[in-house]
């Protein structure tokens, strides 16, 4: 049977302006069908939420109380994990085994933003004036605009709306068009957690009427956006008519750097977690692997082995480690950088090829770039199974090849010398550094990119103050009168 899903505006579910078909990526059939927002649904959200941020509902809230929305929201979507994962690794392919112990821990990202919500406080300035107090206050920005991509859409939408909320913020969070249930789904947990109509709004739709409308909108204050570096143009380009506050997570080309004295069994399952879990399909993949050259070929060869004994099947086997891609168009694009990567000379080692069947299945693939620095698929975010690999032979060659890329979002570095992983984390130019691990997140640990991996951080509790607008207060504390109306206190 199709699913039916809804949108969910100022505390009301409503069918959308049409409705389009969503695909599920490991059968290649219609599994549902989904609501689109156009300009009107997209005017209305953003009504319903300039609304409510002065509707004494919300804004009338004590910080605790917001907190305690956030608290409840965490418990709901704890004990609704198994049916988001289903509709997750339904609409999008990805395995069941990740899903649903990412959802699981989605709830402790809006806990630690709930115990944040009264922990955000303003400062006293000793100003230079002996008559004067002056104050600051931290207020809530205004309504935000938060955008996603397809991929782990609870969990990136967790880090804008858990500190968003925290703030006191509004929210039109706009799910992805390629799979929107997980989102769409959730919008009945916050309407159970009794958050006032308006605060929390979730549509879908796609990009010149949904995705564009909302990011120019004039009443959004500030647009948190995930995805890729070409949307993020369009959407700093429409930020120009609203001056709205932009935050920035894009994609990466992350490398992973293995040292000679590095754990190689850690080394050879981190680097499959990198870039075969979640099929490739992660901001983080690890997708640049660089050797040091005397361990090359026993590194590859254990390397290879493991990738071939990889588990593909259908996402929602719990046995199953590798599902499809999310669209077919995903497949066309891995397909033609692998092929044009082999012409430029890249050399495969296992896989290059997409699955026979009806799922948008792509083989786990390894090519040896090290004849072919500038082969596509070492240049270019391919968002899928691929791992270039290249070598280097001095610590300053792997730096130099690591930050030979213009994004910067995340690394890995393997070794055992304890000053050498040192010096490498102040080298490398990415956001994040893994020692001797790969793919660890947490809700207290700030995420973001260098380059063109994006700016602003999200996570950690830095990231609730990007919500937040700075009011200063001037107290005039003398009773004299104001004399000279010419002369600046
Ligand atoms: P995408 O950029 O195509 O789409 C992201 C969102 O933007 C979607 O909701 C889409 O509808 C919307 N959008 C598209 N055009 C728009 C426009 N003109 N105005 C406003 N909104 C618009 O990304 P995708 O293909 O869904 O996801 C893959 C990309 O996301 C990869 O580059 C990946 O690295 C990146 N990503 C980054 C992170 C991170 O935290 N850094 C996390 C996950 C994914």
């Amino acid at each position: 049977m199709t699913s039916v899903f809804q949108l969910y505006i100022n505390g009301q579910f409503e069918a959308g302006a049409a409705s389009f078909n969503s695909i599920n990526p490991a059968t290649g059939q219609v599994w549902a069908v989904m609501p689109e927002a156009r300009t009107d649904e997209v005017n209305r959200a953003v009504d319903a939420a300039q609304q409510a941020l002065s509707n004494l509902e919300w804004a009338g809230l004590t910080a605790s109380q917001r907190g305690k929305l956030l608290y409840k929201l965490a418990d709901l979507i704890e004990q609704a994990a198994p049916r988001l994962a289903e509709f997750e690794t339904q609409d999008t392919g990805k395995i069941i085994r990740e899903t649903s112990s990412q959802i699981a821990y989605v709830a402790q990202y809006y806990r630690y933003y709930a115990g944040v919500a009264d922990k955000i406080q303003g400062s006293f300035i000793p100003v230079d004036k002996p008559d004067m107090q002056v104050w600051t206050v931290r207020e809530p920005v205004g309504v935000i605009a938060a955008i996603v991509p397809w991929n782990s859409q609870l969990f990136l939408s967790a880090v804008k709306l858990g500190p968003a909320l925290a703030a006191g913020c509004t929210v039109v969070l706009k799910a992805s068009e390629e799979a929107p249930a997980p989102l769409l789904e959730f919008a009945k947990l916050v309407h159970a957690a009794g958050f006032p109509a308006g605060v929390v709004n979730i549509i879908t739709g796609f990009a010149p009427e949904c995705g564009a409308v909302l990011s120019s909108h004039p009443q959004v204050a500030h647009v948190a956006f995930t995805g890729g570096p070409e949307t993020a143009k369009h959407i700093v380009k429409n930020s120009a008519e609203n001056l709205a506050k932009v935050s920035l997570e894009l994609g990466g080309k992350s490398p992973i750097i293995v040292f000679a004295d590095a754990d190689l069994q850690s080394a050879v399952n981190a680097q499959v977690a990198a870039i075969f879990a979640a099929t490739g399909q992660s901001c983080v993949a690890g997708s640049r692997l660089l050797i040091e050259e005397s361990i090359k070929d026993q590194f590859l060869e254990k390397l290879v082995e493991r990738v071939q004994r990889i588990r593909i099947g259908l996402p929602e086997d719990h046995a199953t480690e590798f599902g499809p891609l999310c669209t077919l168009r995903q497949r066309e694009k891995i397909e033609q950088i692998v092929q044009v990567s082999v012409q430029q000379g890249a050399k495969l080692l296992t896989g290059g090829y997409a699955i026979a069947g009806d799922g948008f299945y792509y083989a786990p693939t390894i090519l040896d770039c090290s004849a072919a620095p500038q082969a596509e698929c070492i240049t270019h975010e391919l968002f899928g199974p691929v791992l270039s690999v290249d070598t280097f032979s001095t610590e300053q060659e792997a730096v130099q090849k690591a930050n030979s890329t213009p994004y910067g979002l995340a690394s890995g570095v393997f070794t055992q010398n304890l000053t050498r992983a040192h010096r490498m984390t102040k080298a490398i130019r990415a956001g994040i550094v893994w020692l001797n691990t790969y793919r660890a997140v947490s809700p207290l640990a700030p995420f973001g990119g260098y380059g063109i991996s994006g700016h602003g951080r999200e996570g950690g509790l830095d990231a609730v103050l990007d919500y937040t607008a700075t009011k200063t207060v001037w107290l005039r504390t003398s009773d004299d009168p104001i004399d000279d109306p010419f002369v600046m206190r």
